[in-house]
């Protein structure tokens, strides 16, 4: 059984490997045909149905490939390599504020709490958690509508939620969000938010390494859903 174990390991590791490196192949032809189609667009202009099909086919594959890399790119061992402590308040500040322009643009209301609260963890990794948190915060509540992000101190946690006041997830739904290519076929996404559905998945790796928990409730808008993650708190 040992044995069995230990091969399947392997096949799993090599597994793992294989998309990290098709990930990271692929990303030199994916920036070629940008230039390229930088470069037709100056030609023909950028208003042609063809050329915005082609535009969004290709931000479509870059944005799978960079989520890709994400996935495999938080190993446990780079992970205990990279664990520090990490203001987490301070963490999603910066990442609040990267993505600023987007809730803007869609005049989406934010309120964000404000303190500092410590964690050890890998900041890259929380990085990505809190940003693919935000991102589907953005695109899946709609114009107008309202986020919050607040972290609280606990006993021996720290409590990070993104609330929003989207169209929220079914409780048959939320377990299934997680699951690797996923994406909920609702009416909600009648606008086609983009993504590949690997966002909450990563987000779910990255809460594993960290031994936190993560919750989905109803958010506190009347409609909408909060995502609660649990991480221990540096003591
Ligand atoms: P993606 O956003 O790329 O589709 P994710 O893995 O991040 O992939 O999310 C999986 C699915 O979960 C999404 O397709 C969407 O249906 C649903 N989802 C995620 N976050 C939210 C949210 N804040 N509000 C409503 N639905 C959400």
């Amino acid at each position: 059984v040992n044995r069995f174990i230990n091969r399947l390991s392997g096949v799993l590791e090599r597994e793992k490997r294989f998309s990290a490196d098709a990930a990271h192949e692929l990303r030199t032809p994916i920036s070629a045909l940008k230039i390229q189609l930088h470069n037709l667009g100056e030609e023909i202009g950028t208003e042609h149905d063809s050329y915005r099909q082609l535009q969004d086919g290709v931000e479509r594959m870059q944005h799978l490939i960079e989520q890709l890399l994400s996935l495999y790119r938080t190993t446990p061992e780079r992970f205990v390599n990279n664990c520090k402590l990490v203001d987490l308040c301070e963490v999603t500040q910066n990442q609040v504020a990267a993505m600023y322009d987007s809730f803007e643009h869609k005049n989406q209301k934010l309120e964000l709490s404000e303190g500092s609260a410590f964690i050890e963890g890998d900041q890259f990794a929380l990085e990505t958690l809190i940003s693919n948190l935000l991102s589907n915060a953005n695109k899946y509540t709609p114009q107008g509508g309202s986020i919050n992000v607040h972290i609280r101190e606990l006993l021996d946690e720290v409590e990070l939620v993104v609330e929003d006041s989207g169209p929220g997830i079914p409780d048959e739904e939320k377990a299934r969000i997680f699951e690797r290519f996923y994406r909920m076929d609702s009416a909600q996404q009648a606008d086609r938010a983009p993504g590949c559905g690997l966002g909450l998945t990563i987000v779910a790796h990255i809460a594993e390494l960290h031994h936190a928990q993560i919750v989905i409730e109803d958010s506190g808008f009347a409609t909408g859903s909060a995502f609660k993650v649990l991480l221990k708190k540096k003591v």
